[in-house]
């Protein structure tokens, strides 16, 4: 099984490696950087073997150009239909890649950005900016029943799958659902766990599905008293499991 190990990037970003120790195989996810990616691979004494990138927002892909100059043969993986040119197999629903001896399956997750892609197994999610610890992406580009859609896909992995995200937003996420599940024992105990892990400074990725299911807002809208809290600026009647998706994500938008 591949080792997946964090590489911190601008104030908040994770560019994450896949490295597989059997063949050396070393893999980067949404390089927004190349100098920490360099620093760490000179550091392990590796060579890249590809880039996987989520969509083409600048702090996910700006770090490429540079790390193909080094390694000018490597794939570059990213969604299919995408702002971003630098790809060179693209991807769409259900292909599927092997990373660093790891099966994934793409699927399309728009509502961040429309060309949003995450690489998944039962083991393993690559959620880029889609899927957060605690919370979701904002909405630059789909609707919110189109992320809706998208994170009720990633809903179904397994409660022992691994997620990692692209940001640390983790405890900013957190002060966010607890204002609306302010008795969520696991959301308590989960956000005094986030805020030790911050005071050494180490990462509070990845989370895995279980957890998410239990403490994030965004994946609870199924939830009969998700909304109990609901600021009166945004009173109105849902009538659908998105509609309180859209609701929640407006409310966060403003808090
Ligand atoms: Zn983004």
């Amino acid at each position: 099984m591949a080792q997946v190990e964090p590489i911190k990037a601008f104030t908040d970003n994770y560019i994450w490696a896949i490295c597989n120790e059997h063949d050396n195989a070393t893999w980067v996810v949404d390089p927004g950087q190349s100098q920490p990616v360099l620093t760490f691979l000179n550091k392990s004494n590796r060579a890249l073997s590809g880039i996987l990138i989520t969509h083409h927002h600048w702090d996910h892909t700006d770090g490429v150009a540079e790390l193909l100059l080094q390694f000018p043969n490597i794939p570059v993986y990213g969604p299919k239909d995408s702002k971003y040119e630098g790809i060179t197999h693209p991807l769409t629903q259900d292909d599927t890649v092997t990373i660093a001896g790891m099966p994934f399956k793409v699927v399309q997750t728009p509502g961040h950005t429309l060309d949003h892609i995450c690489y998944i197994n039962d083991d393993l999610a690559l959620t880029g900016d889609t899927l957060f610890s605690g919370g979701c992406g904002r909405l630059f580009e789909g609707t919110a029943e189109q992320m809706w859609h998208s994170l009720e896909s990633l809903k179904q992995l397994p409660d022992t799958c691994q997620i990692y995200c692209t940001h640390e937003y983790t405890l900013a996420n957190l002060a966010f659902a607890h204002a609306v599940e302010p008795m969520n024992k696991k959301l308590s105990d989960y956000i005094k766990w986030c805020q030790l892990q911050r005071a050494q400074d180490l990462p509070t990725l990845p989370t895995n599905m279980g957890n998410e299911r239990a403490v994030n807002p965004f994946l609870r809208s199924d939830q009969a008293d998700i909304l109990a809290h609901l600021p009166a600026s945004l009173q109105s009647t849902p009538n659908s499991l998105w509609q309180k998706f859209a609701l929640l994500r407006q409310w966060k938008d403003n808090f």
